[in-house]
Parts: C-alpha cells; sequence; structure tokens
C-alpha cells in the first residue's frame, strides 16, 4: 500500500511532563514541514499547535487523520482494539461518488482505491421469496464496491507512523479546569487535547459531552452468515446472488447478500424480531442459530434458503439501532463528533460509512483552512454536516421501510425502474 507521509517523525507518543502525549515535541524543530494547528485565545497564548485526539479509528477517524496529515496537522488516533487485524471487518461497501469517493479525493487516496474496488461487484439483484428475477443490472452508478477490510487497510497504511495508538477504550471525556479536554482510558491512563474527536461509533464515550441522546433498537436484526468459496462449494447460492449484491425481500424480512473479494458471499438475514431475539438463540451451536433464522423463511426457494442452510463458520447477530434522524447538538468547545457516533443509522441505504468518511474529510479541511481558530472549524463542519447526515438518515429510515414492507420488493423494484 501506498504511504505518503505529510508529517510524523516517529516520535508522535512522548509524553510531556504533564502526562500528555508530546505533540509540541513533534511539531517543533522536527524538519518535517509540519504545519502548527492553533488552539482557540487559550492555547494560542501557550504557543503550541492545538493537541487533536480521535477516539475510534473506524473509517471515519482514519479518514480525518489522513487530511489532516495531508494539510501537515497531527492528531492522535486511539483506538480499543489490539491492533489493525484484531477483528474481521466484514462486508462490501459501496463507496458513493459525492461522499465516499469525495472523501478520499481528499485523503488524495482516489487512485488507490480504484484499485481495491471489485470489478462488477456493484451489479445488483432483486427477486421475491420464490427466486423470481424481478430486476438485474450491471451498476456502473458511480457506486463501486470495495471490501470494508481492505479500505480500512489503505487508510491505515497512509498514516504516519505512530499516529494510532491500539488498545485505548475510552471511558469517558472531561473537562479540565482549564478549558482543555481529558480522556479517560479503560486501563486508568488518560491524555489531553485541545479538541477531541469522537469516531468512536454507536456507543460512543464522547458523546455525552454534547448530546443525551442514545442509540434505539430500529425492530431488525442481521443475522451474518459467510458461504466460502461459493462457485465451487455453493453453486445455487451463488448463482442465485449473481455477481455482486441480492435483495431478496418480502413478508416483512431479507435475504441480503453480496459476493466478497475472496469469492465468498456474505449474508445478512433481516429479521423483524424483539431486540432479545439473539438472546434466546445459541448463537455457540451453528445447527440451532440455521434451524432458529430458517424458520423465518419458511415457504422461501429452496435457492434462497441455501444462503442460511449451507453457512460455514459462525453465524452472528447484528440487532440494529439508530439514532433519532436529524440528531444535533449545540456547539460544545473543543469537542465534536462524526460518523455513527454523530447519527448512527440503517444501513438500507448504503450511507452510514460514506457519510462517516465525508464527515472526517470535511472536518480535517474546515481545521486545515481555520488553523488560527478550531472554534471557528467545528461551527463550520457542524453547520453543513448536520443537514447532510439528516437527510442521509431520513433516506435511510425510508430504505428500510420500503425494504422490509409487506409488499416487498415491489418498492424496490420500482426505484431501480425509476433510476433506470
Ligand atoms: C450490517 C451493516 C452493514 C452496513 N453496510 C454499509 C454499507 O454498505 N455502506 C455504508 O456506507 N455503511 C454501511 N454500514 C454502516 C457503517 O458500517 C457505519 O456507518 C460506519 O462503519 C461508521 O464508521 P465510523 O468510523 O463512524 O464508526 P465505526 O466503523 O463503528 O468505527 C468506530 C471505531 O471506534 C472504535 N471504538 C469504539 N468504541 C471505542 C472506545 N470507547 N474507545 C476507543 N475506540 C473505540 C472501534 O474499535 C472502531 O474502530 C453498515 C452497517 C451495518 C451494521
Amino acid at each position: 500500500m501506498t504511504t505518503t507521509n505529510s508529517v510524523g517523525n516517529g516520535n508522535e507518543y512522548t509524553r510531556a511532563g504533564d502526562g500528555m502525549p508530546g505533540n509540541a515535541d513533534r511539531n517543533t524543530g522536527a524538519g518535517d514541514g509540519a504545519v502548527r494547528v492553533l488552539g482557540g485565545g487559550a492555547r494560542r497564548s501557550r504557543g503550541g499547535p492545538a493537541e487533536i485526539a480521535i477516539v475510534g479509528g473506524g473509517l471515519g477517524g482514519l479518514t480525518l487523520a489522513r487530511v489532516l496529515a495531508v494539510h501537515g496537522i497531527t492528531a492522535t488516533v486511539y483506538d480499543q482494539e489490539s491492533g489493525p487485524g484484531a477483528r474481521s471487518q466484514g462486508g462490501m461497501l459501496d463507496i458513493h461518488e459525492e461522499s465516499g469517493q469525495r472523501a478520499l479525493r481528499a485523503a488524495g487516496l482516489l487512485q488507490e482505491f480504484q484499485r481495491i474496488v471489485l470489478p462488477g461487484g456493484d451489479a445488483t439483484i432483486v427477486r421475491d421469496r420464490h427466486g423470481t428475477l424481478l430486476h438485474a443490472d450491471d451498476g456502473g452508478n458511480g457506486r463501486p464496491e470495495v471490501d470494508r477490510g481492505q479500505l480500512r487497510e489503505l487508510l491505515l497504511d497512509s498514516l504516519p507512523p505512530g499516529s494510532i495508538r491500539w488498545g485505548a477504550k475510552a471511558s469517558a471525556v472531561r473537562e479540565r479546569s482549564d478549558g482543555r479536554r481529558e480522556v479517560v482510558f479503560a486501563d486508568g491512563s488518560t491524555v489531553t487535547a485541545d479538541l477531541v474527536v469522537g469516531a468512536d461509533g454507536a456507543w460512543s464515550k464522547v458523546r455525552p459531552l454534547v448530546s443525551a441522546a442514545t442509540p434505539d433498537y430500529l425492530g431488525v436484526t442481521f443475522v451474518e452468515i459467510d458461504l466460502v468459496e461459493a462457485d465451487a462449494r455453493h453453486p445455487a447460492a451463488a448463482a442465485v446472488v449473481g455477481r455482486g449484491s441480492l435483495f431478496a425481500l418480502g413478508d416483512g424480512k431479507g435475504l441480503l447478500a453480496h459476493r466478497e473479494t475472496d469469492g465468498s458471499l456474505h449474508v445478512y438475514a433481516a429479521l423483524p424480531v424483539p431486540v432479545d431475539w439473539a438472546g434466546g438463540v445459541d448463537f455457540t451451536d451453528r445447527v440451532a442459530v440455521q434451524d432458529a433464522v430458517l424458520a423465518h423463511f419458511a415457504g422461501w426457494s429452496d435457492d434462497l434458503r441455501a444462503l442460511v442452510a449451507e453457512a460455514d463458520g459462525p453465524l452472528l447477530p447484528r440487532p440494529l439501532y439508530g439514532l433519532p434522524a436529524g440528531h444535533r447538538w449545540p456547539r460544545v468547545p473543543g469537542v465534536t463528533l462524526l460518523g455513527d457516533a454523530a447519527h448512527l443509522m440503517s444501513p438500507f441505504a448504503g450511507e452510514g460509512a460514506n457519510n462517516a468518511m465525508l464527515d472526517g474529510a470535511e472536518l480535517g479541511e474546515a481545521l486545515a483552512a481555520h488553523r488560527g481558530d478550531v472554534e471557528v472549524a467545528l461551527a463550520g463542519y457542524e453547520g453543513s454536516m448536520f443537514p447532510r447526515s439528516a437527510e442521509a438518515a431520513a433516506g435511510s429510515a425510508q430504505g428500510m421501510t420500503m425494504c422490509l414492507a409487506s409488499d416487498a420488493p415491489a418498492g424496490l423494484v420500482a426505484m431501480f425502474g425509476e433510476a433506470a
């Protein structure tokens, strides 16, 4: 992977005498061309650059770190995971021209991104519960598909060495008497920053600083399923999915599947069940889970049921949660949110990761454009992010209602027909 470091000299986690990461050391006299970002008035009088702590190294937080680095601004990402390969990232993502790709352009990574696109992966098929084909297209709509893990790797590899501190699980963020912020980690350690960005997803520990909102269960639980070496080992299931994505919908539920770069199929069985449904199923017993899921698809075609019946490896429950569409907060000095922490939404419009990346890019650009005043940058970022994410969240909610309607997939087929 390409590494195009604009900053970073390897001493990025030197602790200063006050127990803070030594950002001032990093940007002073290092001869690395780094440009200082000044904080508010108090920060500027200290003469050092604003220290930026990004809590969460998902696609949103990493995009922010990368765009800041492109502009010569240093930041540290703190992630709870033990390392970059700690868990499988799962699934394909369609990266939208107007959001995800725009963010990658700002990050200077659009060309590298084109190299990891799955050719033909944006083809879409829609079927009803009998497996009847109701829509098929070859994609080409400016939303190419990439493997989420590869995209994250691309961003990780683009950061200055040492930009990320792994195994750093934030448990709270506090305001200090000097107006700065202190991130408290689960192991008891702390870091202090002028700006804390909550990029820590659905259950953000930064969000309580700006908002009392918490995610609500959306009434749908996904069960994630993998079928490996699909063409050779699961030909009927592979054929029903096609080259890209499948939406098989009906009776208020669905089987959503897509082909992965390694030739496997990744399936989401979308079930309208109570939030505690998964707790009543023994997910350590694969056959028991398959039976519990297949019970929801009685009467569906055998080829579609094969997407569950032929599962390889464990099946994983994923209850869907969302923040209220249009979630926003009054400006709070020295802290903001991006991505799911700010606007968790259902995945039915494929907007969450795209908006998280665009948030990261726009926030990075705003901080670069207003180096002397973090608050002006944050106000500008939030002023544009709030309406954009509200629209995306409303579209995602509509997409879920349409896909899980009793007459589905009629609405989806009509939507594709109108778009053609
Ligand atoms: C089943 C499913 C399918 C989806 N499909 C799509 C799709 O096709 N297209 C699309 O655009 N979106 C999709 N989404 C939505 C997308 O996954 C999210 O919107 C996106 O991942 C949000 O990125 P993020 O960086 O804000 O948060 P996350 O990806 O959740 O990353 C948060 C990061 O913060 C870290 N973290 C969490 N808590 C802490 C803590 N306390 N301290 C330190 N670190 C912490 C985590 O380890 C993680 O690395 C889907 C979602 C689901 C559930």
